[in-house]
């Protein structure tokens, strides 16, 4: 082999805009390994990177294979299906050793630096002659990627890339949500608000932690045939105009004869960020799923009485822990990966599937790359 590659990519710009260009990306050193990507997913997140108005490779879902080690890689080997993961824990300070690892205080490089100390970050890939950074460090809307050893997952044969391409943000942060943090008891109720990607994933953490009784609240019709096809029990089709779905609320209690034990806020809109907290009963448990970070107005009688709420990152995610498991769920049936995958686009399409998630017509989006 050469001593870099030529591949393409999405590459962002500072005036927020993208385009698809040629980039080479230099072989792995040390515990490094070179990934041929074979299928990206698509999220809000990569949409919403455009704002960082600066030169990077787009993309932080994906799988693929390896095609190139470094020499001090020990768990894969060139030919292994990998998928890729940007949260990777150092398993060692007070945060890691306590049971979350998805809050590490000292996230581990993806990719190398100069020195095991200070981690500026080194990547291979180069974009019109200068070392270009990538999203999450991963940048998978790209041909191939180099990362360290410790941002790969193998995965078995038998799972597609695409839907093994799909794990690393929104199934894990769905599912994680549920099965790692709120915990629920089997023959639980739940609701859950916004049933986009995310939302279908935290509807089949539900599924697979036993809750009976699944609400899916949305404005779109569509998307609660979508919630019963992975696990909704019931729907509610919510309006724009009903102000922190208090009206949805008296629906959801009407339907359950009362608050749910766990809501799930998965909209990703300011304004709702508590409602969940309108969804459930005394003592039950409120999780904010899409990350809202703005400023929030919350009547405090909505806490009333002994409510939980809480803000989980990634899911809860402890990746050794967590990839298996999904992929031993998808195996078994129980966790709906191929079906999640609405609709496929080679890199040339990006712009089709940036406008198809902001209609919010597909569960996912996926790119796929010819080898
Ligand atoms: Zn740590
Ligand atoms: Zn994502």
């Amino acid at each position: 082999m050469r001593d870099a590659i030529d591949g393409r990519a999405a590459v962002a710009r500072e005036d927020a805009s993208y385009e698809i260009v040629p980039i080479r990306i230099a072989l792995p050193q040390r515990d490094e390994v070179l990934v041929e990507i074979h299928a990206a997913g698509i999220c809000h997140t990569d949409w919403n990177s455009l704002q960082w108005r600066r030169r990077f490779v787009l993309g932080h879902e994906g799988a693929g294979r390896v095609i190139a080690t470094g020499p001090d890689v020990r768990r894969v080997q060139p030919d292994d299906a990998v998928v890729l993961n940007w949260a990777v824990p150092c398993g060692a300070c007070p945060a890691c050793t306590g049971g979350h690892e998805n809050i590490c205080e000292r996230q581990s490089p993806v990719v190398a630096g100069p020195s095991s100390a200070g981690h500026a970050a080194i990547e291979r890939t180069t974009c019109e002659g200068q070392p270009i950074e990538r999203s999450f460090h991963l940048g998978t809307l790209s041909t191939h990627t180099v990362v360290r050893e410790a941002a790969v997952i193998r995965i078995n044969e038998k799972i597609p890339f695409a839907s093994a391409s799909i794990l690393g943000c929104g199934v894990m942060t769905g599912v994680g949500s549920v099965v790692n943090v709120a915990r629920p008891e089997a023959g639980s109720s739940a609701v859950v608000l916004g049933t986009g990607g995310v939302g279908l994933n935290v509807i089949q953490g539900c599924r697979i932690a036993g809750c009976t009784r699944i609400v899916g609240v949305d404005v779109q019709e569509s998307r609660l045939g979508m919630a019963r096809q992975f696990g909704a029990t019931d729907g509610v089709l919510a309006t724009r105009d009903d102000e922190g779905l208090l009206r949805a609320a008296r629906e959801v209690q009407s339907l359950l004869g009362g608050g749910a034990d766990y809501a799930f806020e998965c909209t990703a809109i300011p304004e709702l960020g508590a409602a969940p907290l309108a969804m459930i009963r005394n003592a039950g448990t409120a999780v904010a799923v899409s990350g809202v970070e703005e400023k929030v107005v919350v009547d405090m009688e909505l806490f009333e009485w002994d409510k939980r709420y809480v803000n989980p990152l990634y899911g809860g995610c402890s990746p050794t822990r967590d990839f298996p498991r999904l992929i031993d769920w998808y195996a078994s049936g129980a966790l709906k990966l191929d079906e999640l995958v609405t609709k496929t686009y080679a890199l040339d399409d990006l712009p089709d599937a940036f406008e198809d998630l902001l209609a919010g017509r597909n569960a996912k989006g996926v790119v796929l790359f010819e080898h």
